[in-house]
């Protein structure tokens, strides 16, 4: 394929060189790529200088924006000291360590009481990996080998390694993948606006999601189930906020058969629902959480499994036996990562992240109804705190979403685009909205209203 002649541009040297991900490959040797260059805030510029706001924050990750000097320092600071060290055969450092302490006292409560130990991987998917390779060890522990499969949900994301791809629920990272692993199920998405039935209060709906549920698990047998993976709100299957109870009753569920659950809080975690943890925001008491992302404001790669007690001495049990417990990355708790983190952590407490989250927050899910939960092509707007949805539909009144071969989801990115704004288009043409939580009411507006001029184009 020769791409289209651009000279020695930044976009020629990407379509002759870069494979990307998450992309269509080859229309994108057709169309290439969009150069970011620079950052400031919840804004972001192209290579022609062009300035957008970030309704993402990237991959809803940016959440101190894209200047944070302190951020900077630490780095820098952690790079002169130590650039490197590792946690293999019981070495340590003190940001390690330090990590480690701050995020067990800012911790939701967990099944049995509260986290007990901290693991440190790179990214969201390698967290779920770990996760489940934890889950099978602590089995193993536990006396029953038989005990392995992991539950996920319809439109649940939680990344592409192998194992965290078997988890999701998306069609883009299966079939084609050979995805997913035998002994990965799925269970329903808890999506009200599509499965809810008429009449039904979301209260009926979320024991109907339980009993679904039990119904799987009747299906395989108990004594074969695991573990069972959540987001409090599935981020990339479309900001599916759980209806009222679902978190209660599913874990109700699950503890009656003895099976763990993990909560996926890589988009959750750290203020976005306007809580600390969506755990919090939705009654999830877990047996481990996965956190990455918002971490370290992704400025550099870092995440967080933690366990409870349960977990943890089933885990150094084994291990005893065994000699070692044989998992870990070269990079795990790696010094300059988990240094932007902490400094992360104490700018977070210094703005009070989360009541910043829940006055704004309020602005932005309030506007976001108000200017367009009528408009002709939006069937839903949902969300909590800063995380939200408009789901694009072709008939309201029916529900009906647009046939995807249309990519009218797509569509608007591309205008949001000429409009300022960078968007993301998911499941069912659902375009998300997690900006930056150092969001101003008045940059939420501008957002909006650049949002809304793009929405009015495509109509
Ligand atoms: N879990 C959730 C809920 C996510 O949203 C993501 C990424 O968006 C992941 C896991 C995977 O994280 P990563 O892309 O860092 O592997």
């Amino acid at each position: 394929m020769t791409p289209p002649p651009m000279g020695n541009s930044a976009a020629a040297r990407d379509i002759a060189s870069v494979l990307h991900p998450y992309t269509d490959l080859k229309a994108h040797q057709e169309t290439g790529p969009l150069v970011i260059t620079r950052g400031k805030g919840v804004r972001v510029y192209d290579d022609q200088g062009k300035e957008y706001i970030e309704t993402v924050a990237g991959l809803w990750c940016a959440a101190l924006g894209f200047d944070n000097e302190r951020l900077v320092q630490a780095a820098v600071r952690q790079m002169r000291a130590l650039p490197f060290y590792h946690g293999f055969t019981g070495r340590s450092h003190e940001p390690m360590i330090q990590l480690a302490e701050m995020l067990l006292e800012r911790a939701p409560a967990a099944h049995g009481g509260r986290m007990s130990k901290v693991f440190f991987a790179n990214s969201g998917s390698e967290a779920n990996d770990t996760a489940i390779k934890m889950i099978w060890y602590a089995n193993n522990a536990w006396g029953r080998p038989q005990k392995k499969k992991i539950i996920g949900r319809v439109r649940g994301y939680h990344g592409i390694t192998i194992a965290a791809a078997s988890v999701t629920g998306q069609a883009a990272n299966h079939k084609a993948f050979d995805v997913p692993l035998p002994g990965f199920i799925h269970t329903m998405c808890p999506t009200y606006y599509h499965a809810g039935l008429p009449g039904e209060t979301e209260e009926a709906f979320s024991a109907r999601c339980a009993e679904e549920l039990e119904k799987l698990i009747l299906a395989e047998g108990p004594e074969t189930i695991a573990a069972m993976f959540a987001e409090p709100i599935q981020g990339a299957g479309g900001v599916v906020v759980p209806p009222r109870g679902y978190f209660p009753a599913i874990q109700k569920v699950l503890r009656k058969y003895d099976i763990l659950l993990v909560a996926d809080e890589v988009i959750c975690g750290f203020g976005r629902t306007g809580n600390y943890w969506g755990s919090q925001t939705y009654d999830i008491e877990p047996d481990i959480l996965v956190c990455a992302k918002a971490l370290s404001s992704s400025y550099l790669p870092i995440s967080a499994v933690m366990v409870n007690e349960r977990v943890f001495e089933a885990l150094a049990t084994k291990s005893h036996e065994i000699g070692t417990f044989g998992h870990g990355f070269t990079y795990s708790g790696h010094p300059v990562p988990a240094a932007v983190a902490i400094e992360t952590l104490k700018i977070y407490d210094e703005i009070d992240i989360v009541g910043h989250v829940r006055e704004v927050g309020a602005h932005f899910q309030a506007e976001l109804r108000r200017r367009f939960h009528e408009h002709p092509l939006v069937g839903e707007v949902r969300g909590i705190g800063l995380i939200g949805a408009v789901e694009l539909v072709e008939d309201r009144e029916a529900r009906r979403n647009f046939d995807p071969a249309r990519k009218v989801g797509a569509k608007l990115v591309k205008i949001a685009e000429a409009h300022g704004l960078i968007c993301r288009a998911m499941v069912l043409d659902s375009i998300g909205f997690s900006p930056p939580l150092i969001i101003t009411k008045p940059e939420i507006d501008e957002m909006l209203d650049r949002f809304g001029r793009a929405l009015d184009e495509l109509a």
